[in-house]
């Protein structure tokens, strides 16, 4: 991604997580609140030349290097671009079920079993107040975390490693479920793409 930023077409239809993710949630989800976040990244932006030539992620990983009067507007905005890209790679049509492998270890390690990890997760996300995002992260040291974060703040700025990312901003589930947070989440474990989760964690 370079700037002027685009907004990235999601890697499928938007009807491909029914029926556990509504079409009409996803067509405003990534139409309107994606691209809400896109533009106004750009019209931070254009207000710092400097920045245009930065990727995102690295304006993301340290803030300080924004200038103060824009820090808030870029880190808001281009965390929604960024995160939401992440968000919808990380599901697919068919998903669901447990990871293998390395990361299913990984879990287990950490969380004790996989059920266990996808309580506490579901736990966190439920509990979190206001808007927000929880996440899996891999610790410096290697071992798994999930924390809950307000608004668009990366885990990387902390030096964390996000492999799976959960929007519990109340855009991303009130059109189909309300105000009931944890029917959406129950509903969202169907279509995690565990592929790429696993991907992001075996890449360095
Ligand atoms: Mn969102």
């Amino acid at each position: 991604m370079v700037y002027p930023y685009e907004l990235p077409s999601l890697p499928y239809n938007y009807d491909a997580l029914e029926p556990y993710i509504d079409t009409r949630t996803m067509q405003f989800h990534h139409d309107k609140h994606q691209k809400g976040y896109v533009t106004k990244l750009n019209d931070a932006l254009e207000k710092w030349p400097e920045g245009q030539k930065a990727p995102l992620l690295d304006l993301l990983t340290d803030p300080e290097i924004i200038p103060k009067h824009l820090r808030r507007a870029i880190v808001n905005n281009g965390g929604g671009t960024w995160i939401h890209t992440m968000f919808w790679r990380g599901m697919e049509t068919g998903g669901g079920g447990e990871p293998t492998g390395e990361l299913a270890e990984a879990i287990k390690k950490s969380f004790g079993s996989f059920e266990s990890f996808k309580e506490q997760f579901t736990a966190q996300a439920s509990a979190f107040f206001g808007s927000g995002w929880t996440w899996l992260v891999v610790k410096p040291e290697g071992t798994l975390h999930i924390m809950a974060a307000p608004g668009h703040d990366l885990p990387q700025k902390d030096g964390f490693k996000p492999i799976l990312v959960l929007d519990v901003w109340e855009h991303a589930y009130y059109l189909k479920f309300q105000n009931r947070r944890p029917e959406y989440i129950k509903n969202w474990w169907h279509v995690v793409n565990w592929s790429y989760v696993t991907e992001l964690f075996l890449k360095g």
